[in-house]
């Protein structure tokens, strides 16, 4: 069967080439779609990654679409799934419940990304527990899963954080129009939140599609859109992290989704940081991951979205492609690209 793969590592290595089908226990899962994200970007630049132990090559791909192949395990064959990214790494608390998102160890593994292999190829092998059932009426929207799942954990944390003291949001801000940034705005639209999208582009329909608010920070002060209650920074750049501190309103929480891996200083006020944050009761933290209950209600928040916001996450998914057209979706900027292996109906 074919798959893609990369020798992490070595940029430009990814090629599509014939790997052995998966055998064993488990359930076997046709891939449908695989989303391409910056993460895949690095890997394909050999900034990332890590290949199975004692293996060459990695197969890539973690934000799954795939079809039941045959009856078991709770699944019948046709049944729509996604499967998630974090394995645990056998020796933490963390892990130990279940919460490899909040692994304490750092030695997880991650399908598509570190020691395990990933979903951009035809079939794969996997196990129930790590298996989240699609319904048919999203259908081929829930390649936006992995992504949403990132966000869904984020605000989870965010609510959870605030929640420690009284406190009732209303307003939030997000930085960056990715995927990551829209589908934040997606959830906090949900919570019944007004909602400020902030990117640097021109204009973004679909922020506006989500009934978010959207401004352009090339004519726009962010300083002089606040305060907010929430701040998700989606952009990965790390003044804007350290700038959220400062545009949040009193027992305010900025949540940083974003990766910013550059060397570089960022700075922030001292009133910003030795005062307000104080006297505030302002919270800065950071997420990665998610937890399987995060896909759930992701998949739930991605499926009321649909009829609450219609034509939004069509649009989010910008570019489809084969397989063979990998280095058309690593180039790709304007919204989530994908690789499509077979269609929902085939
Ligand atoms: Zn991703
Ligand atoms: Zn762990």
């Amino acid at each position: 069967m074919q798959a893609l793969t990369v020798e992490p590592g070595v940029a430009h290595s990814a090629r599509v080439e014939e790997v052995d089908e998966p055998s064993g226990d488990g359930v076997l899962l046709r891939v449908l779609e695989v989303g391409v994200c910056g993460t895949d970007r690095e890997i394909s630049e050999g900034l990332y990654g890590v290949a199975p132990k004692g293996e060459q090559r990695l197969v890539i791909g973690h934000e799954s679409l795939a079809r039941v192949e045959r009856d078991g395990h709770g699944f019948s064959k046709g049944d729509l799934v996604c499967a998630t990214v974090r394995r645990s790494c056998g020796h933490c608390l963390a892990c130990g419940e279940g919460a490899p998102d909040s692994c304490l160890t750092g030695d997880y593994t991650e399908h598509g990304i570190t020691r395990l292999d990933g979903f951009a190829c035809e079939l794969v092998l996997e196990h129930p527990d790590f298996i989240v059932p699609i319904p048919r009426s999203l259908g081929r929207l829930a390649v936006l899963a992995e992504p949403t799942s990132i966000c869904t954990r984020g605000v989870r944390h965010a609510l959870t954080i605030g929640a420690r003291q009284p406190w009732v949001p209303k307003r939030a801000l997000v930085t960056g129009a990715g995927a990551v940034g829209l589908l934040s705005a997606m959830l906090l639209r949900l919570e019944g939140m007004e909602v400020c999208v902030a990117s640097l582009e021109e204009s973004s329909s679909i922020a506006e599609a989500l009934g978010a608010e959207y401004v352009s920070t090339r004519s726009t002060d962010l300083a002089g859109l606040g305060p907010f209650d929430i701040v998700v920074e989606a952009a990965g750049v790390a003044q804007l992290m350290l700038d959220g501190l400062g545009l949040l309103a009193r027992s305010g929480v900025c949540c940083l989704l974003g990766i910013d891996g550059r060397d570089g200083t960022a700075q922030i006020a001292d009133k910003v940081i030795g005062s307000d944050t104080v006297l505030e009761n302002r919270v800065l933290f950071g997420s990665v991951n998610a937890h399987h209950r995060d896909w759930v209600t992701g998949v739930e928040a991605l499926d009321r979205a649909r009829q609450q916001f219609p034509g939004a996450l069509e649009e989010l998914i910008a570019l489809r492609v084969p397989l063979d057209r990998f280095e058309e979706a690593f180039a790709f900027h304007g919204g989530k690209a994908t690789l499509v292996l077979a269609e929902p109906d085939s």
